[in-house]
């Protein structure tokens, strides 16, 4: 069971820049509905397991993204929030920052441009790729795109036609059956470790 964060501060300690009416709403109203439909897209995905019925797959997986990234993202955004004494990145990070973007004013800039530019819905995000060593900005467009924020890969699949089509034609069931046989589940094992 997914639970809600505490707000680690009373609802009214980030005014005057953001109304307690606001935090309020934003908390207890729309992030609660993401962790209480994350836990119940949960359980139906159990009861499907159980019972062998994955008719509502696609609904569910969807669901599982859309409420789930909406949880983690808002838990990430109240917690990057606190009382406004300044506080600054710490040297380490400012080290990076001055890396990757130039200087601070240059990461300020990018960062505040690419929010009033998210497209309708949306998030912006500062965001360290691992692959890279890198720090990127990412604007991200409603917030599921049926990923979940911050999850690690373990066994991925290509479902895109040219990975199977020569071979397969439009038979996926059978390319999906034949990729069991294949699985390298040392590489697998590697990575959860
Ligand atoms: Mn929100």
């Amino acid at each position: 069971m997914l639970k809600m964060i505490d707000l680690p501060y009373p609802l009214n300690s980030l005014e005057p820049y953001y109304s307690k009416e606001t935090l309020d709403l934003h908390y207890n109203i729309l992030y609660k509905g993401y962790v209480d439909n994350t836990n119940q897209t949960q359980e139906k995905l159990k009861k499907a397991r159980d019972t062998g019925d994955f008719s509502n797959i696609k609904c569910l997986e969807k669901n599982l993204s859309f409420f789930g990234s909406g949880a983690i993202l808002h838990e990430l955004f109240f917690l990057n929030m606190g009382i406004p004494i300044p506080t600054e990145p710490s040297i380490k990070l400012m080290q990076q920052i001055v890396k990757d973007f130039g200087n601070y004013e240059k990461f300020k800039n990018q960062f505040t441009e690419a929010s009033k530019a998210v497209e309708a819905s949306g998030w912006c995000l500062l965001v360290w790729v691992p692959k890279w060593s890198k720090l990127e900005i990412l604007q991200c467009e409603k917030h599921q795109n049926l990923t979940l924020w911050g999850c690690k890969p373990l066994l991925v699949l290509d479902m895109w036609e040219h990975s199977y089509y020569l071979q397969y034609h439009t038979n996926r069931a059978d390319y999906i059956s034949a990729f069991w046989n294949i699985i390298n589940w040392n590489e697998v094992n590697k990575r959860f470790t």
